[in-house]
C-alpha cells in the first residue's frame, strides 16, 4: 500500500472514531479535527481556527468547554502562557452538553500538538471533585495569582528542563532575560499598593503580547519577570525586548493621573555549555544590574564590554 493510500485510510478510520482527535500546528491553529472533535467543539470541517479563536467563540456561545471565569480574555492569556510548554499533559474537562472528557495533549518537537480525548462521563463520577481539586491545585502552583502569568516554580522548572536537554550546549541557542520595573517602590509609595498591582498587571499583559509561542514568560518576584527564549540568538532577544521597552514606555495604565507612565530594565544572558539555572540566571541578573546602573529603561547584554557611564555631579 502506498503511503498516500494508507494515510487516507487512517484519516477515514479516525473520522468515525468515538475518540476526539485533533492536531494544532506550531502557531496553535487547528489543522485537523475528526468528526467527534468537530461535534464537541463546533468547528466546520474545513475551518482552520486558532485555538484562541475556537475557545473564545465557544465561550461566548456557551458551548464546548466550560470555562469558569468572569474575565475570559484574562483566562485566555493565562492559559496560553502555559499551553504547549509540557511534552505531555492529561486532564479532565467538562463540556456544556454535560459530557466529561479525559483530554491528552502531546507536543511534538516541531511545535505541533496532538489532542486525543475520550468520554469519561460515566467513569468514577463520585471521585471527580477530588480529581478536579487536584488539577486546580496544580494549576494554582503553576500560576501567579496577580498577573495570571506562569509562576516562578513553573518557569524555573521549564528552564531546568531546557538546560538539562543540553539546549544550551547543542544546536539551538537559548537566551534568558530578567526584566525588572524601574523605581517601582516609588509607584507604591506615591499611589498605594493596589495601584502598584494595576501597573504589574499592565506590565504582564504588555510583555505577553511580544512573547512567541515557544517562549516561556513568568513572574518570579515582586516586580521581576523572566523570559526564556529557546532557539533565539542574543540579537533576536534584544530586538524582542526593545519592542517591549517601547510598548511599556507608551503605556498609560492609570485613570488618575492619566499621564502616568513607567519603564523597565532588562538583562540578557545566553546559555553556555555547562550552565545550570543558577549560573545562567546570575549572569542575566548581573546584566540587569548593569542596565540599572546605566540609567534604567534599557537592555544590557551579559558580557557586553561597553563601560558604564560615570556619574557626574
Ligand atoms: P529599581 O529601579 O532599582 O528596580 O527600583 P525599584 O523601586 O523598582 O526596586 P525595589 O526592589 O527597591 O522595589 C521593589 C518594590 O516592589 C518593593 C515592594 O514594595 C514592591 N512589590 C513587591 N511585590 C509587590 C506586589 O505584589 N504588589 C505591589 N504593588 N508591589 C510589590
Ligand atoms: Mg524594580
Ligand atoms: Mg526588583
Amino acid at each position: 500500500m502506498d503511503t498516500m493510500e494508507s494515510t487516507l485510510q487512517t484519516l477515514q478510520l479516525l473520522e468515525v472514531s468515538g475518540a476526539l482527535v485533533a492536531a494544532y500546528d506550531a502557531d496553535d491553529r487547528l489543522r485537523y479535527a475528526n468528526r467527534a472533535f468537530r461535534d464537541a467543539f463546533f468547528v466546520e470541517e474545513a475551518e482552520a481556527l486558532l485555538w484562541s479563536e475556537l475557545m473564545r467563540r465557544n465561550y461566548h456561545a456557551d458551548r464546548g468547554t466550560i470555562v469558569k471565569t468572569g474575565d475570559f480574555e484574562c483566562w485566555l492569556r493565562s492559559t496560553s502562557a502555559r499551553r504547549g510548554k509540557t511534552g505531555f499533559r492529561a486532564f479532565e474537562t467538562d463540556l456544556h452538553d454535560g459530557r466529561w472528557l479525559w483530554m491528552t495533549e502531546t507536543m511534538r518537537a516541531d511545535g505541533w500538538m496532538i489532542c486525543i480525548a475520550t468520554d469519561v462521563t460515566s467513569i468514577r463520577p463520585d471521585e471527580r471533585t477530588l480529581r478536579q481539586d487536584r488539577d486546580q491545585a496544580l494549576k494554582a502552583s503553576q500560576t501567579d495569582e496577580l498577573t495570571g502569568l506562569p509562576s516562578r516554580r513553573f518557569v524555573m522548572s521549564k528552564l531546568e528542563e531546557l538546560l538539562g536537554d543540553g539546549i544550551g550546549a547543542a544546536g539551538g541557542v537559548t537566551c534568558l532575560a530578567v526584566l525588572d520595573i524601574d523605581h517601582f517602590k516609588l509607584v507604591n509609595d506615591r499611589f498605594g499598593h493596589s495601584v502598584g498591582d494595576i501597573v504589574l498587571r499592565d506590565f504582564a499583559a504588555i510583555i505577553q503580547n511580544f512573547v512567541r509561542k515557544v517562549d516561556i514568560v513568568g513572574r518570579i518576584g515582586g516586580e521581576e519577570f523572566i523570559l526564556i527564549l529557546p532557539n533565539t540568538t542574543p540579537e533576536e532577544t534584544r530586538a524582542i525586548l526593545e519592542r517591549m521597552l517601547r510598548a511599556v514606555r507608551q503605556s498609560r495604565p492609570l485613570a488618575d493621573p492619566a499621564d502616568f507612565g513607567y519603564t523597565f530594565s532588562a538583562g540578557i544572558a545566553r546559555a553556555a555549555p555547562g550552565d545550570d539555572t543558577n549560573t545562567l540566571f546570575r549572569r542575566a541578573d548581573l546584566a540587569l544590574y548593569a542596565a540599572k546602573l546605566r540609567g534604567r529603561d534599557q537592555i544590557q547584554m551579559d558580557g557586553e564590554a561597553a563601560p558604564i557611564k560615570r556619574m557626574t555631579f
